[in-house]
């Protein structure tokens, strides 16, 4: 939270593969929920929602392209899960349009639903988004959309994010939603019924978080609330920047990352290269590795560089960076 509200540091938060499959799936099942005029019979339906895939998924790489300038980043078919996701993601709007026929083929009424909901409350500051909200004529339920290629039950900190959503809603309207559900890539969902009294719970757990970032931020000791562990930094892209990390980081964590200091470096006709003395992993620290096809030439006058997401661990001879891998020199 610290890193991404230092604008002069946000900007190393970049988008990823994993994060435009996400937003596009998203996308495309809020837009088949949000269509009524799209073809009935399945053939057609199908080609339309794969149009709509097509355009999401453009605009998605020209998003990662941009934001990765001048690194390349591989065409959407060569993406981890491109494949899976783009499956799972066609076959959700299919099932919900044919789903909402046989609906209005018995006449029975159907739920309000609203999708993408702006949620806030004064009291608390607490603000979100949440991805649907249904209502009918006395009970609501609150949808999370998940994307993610292994989703299974809600995590503890899915749960508390529908917690906090059902706050929200008791907050804005005055009464509970009865209850909270995640939505996986297949359409599948998981619903929970809402213990009021839990969700009142995480709101007080969030607020005393809060108080205590702001007191740490307050008293100038930005790093104390730092806890790394191998889980929790795996994908943060702040690692590159974050001393706590760099100091607990040990080869057993099987990140592809590492600090150090540039013994050498060149610019050769294969590509540019640096021979590094590491100094994270810790355990790794009486070794030398040679690391290819860096993005930019380190200047004379950095000494010391940090690599995260390199093509391969550090525990060898030599590593070579990636289109996405973040590399910072100093
Ligand atoms: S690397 Fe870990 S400890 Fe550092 S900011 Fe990221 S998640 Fe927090």
């Amino acid at each position: 939270v610290a890193f991404r509200q230092d604008p002069l540091l946000r900007s190393w938060r970049r988008p990823s593969t994993y994060s435009v499959l996400g937003e596009v799936a998203h996308a495309i099942a809020e837009i088949a929920r949000a269509r009524r005029d799209w073809p009935q019979d399945p053939d057609p339906l199908r080609a339309r929602i794969e149009a709509c895939w097509d355009e999401e998924i453009t605009r998605g790489f020209t998003r990662l392209a941009a934001a990765w300038n001048p690194a390349q980043p591989p065409p959407p078919e060569e993406w981890p899960g491109y494949q899976l996701t783009r499956a799972r993601t066609l076959r959700r709007p299919l099932k919900l349009l044919t789903e909402r026929r046989a609906v209005e083929r018995k006449q029975t009424p159907s739920r309000d639903v609203e999708v993408e909901v702006e949620l806030h409350d004064s009291t608390t500051g607490l603000f979100g988004r949440a991805d649907r909200i249904e209502q009918d004529r006395d009970s609501t339920r609150i949808i999370d959309l998940k994307t993610g290629l292994s989703q299974g039950d809600p995590t503890e900190a899915q749960h508390r994010q529908l917690l906090l959503y059902a706050v929200l809603v008791q907050r804005n309207t005055g009464t509970w939603p009865h209850e909270i559900a995640i939505e996986n890539a297949s359409g599948q969902q998981t619903a929970l019924p809402l213990d009021p009294s839990a969700a009142i719970a995480a709101l007080d757990e969030v607020t005393r978080a809060v108080d205590l970032y702001n007191t740490h931020l307050n008293a100038g000791a930005e790093h104390t609330t730092a806890n790394p562990t191998a889980e929790s930094c795996r994908w943060c892209p702040f690692r590159v920047l974050c001393q706590p990390y760099w100091t607990l980081l040990t080869s057993s964590w099987r990140h592809q990352d590492l600090l150090g200091t540039i013994v050498e470096s060149g610019d050769t006709p294969r590509g540019v290269y640096a021979h590094v003395q590491i100094e994270s992993p810790t355990d790794l620290s009486d070794r030398r590795i040679n690391i290819k096809a860096l993005p930019t030439t380190p200047p004379s006058s950095a000494h010391r560089i940090a690599a995260v997401d390199l093509a391969t661990h550090v525990d060898a001879t030599d590593t070579t960076a990636r289109w996405n891998t973040l590399v910072r020199l100093w």
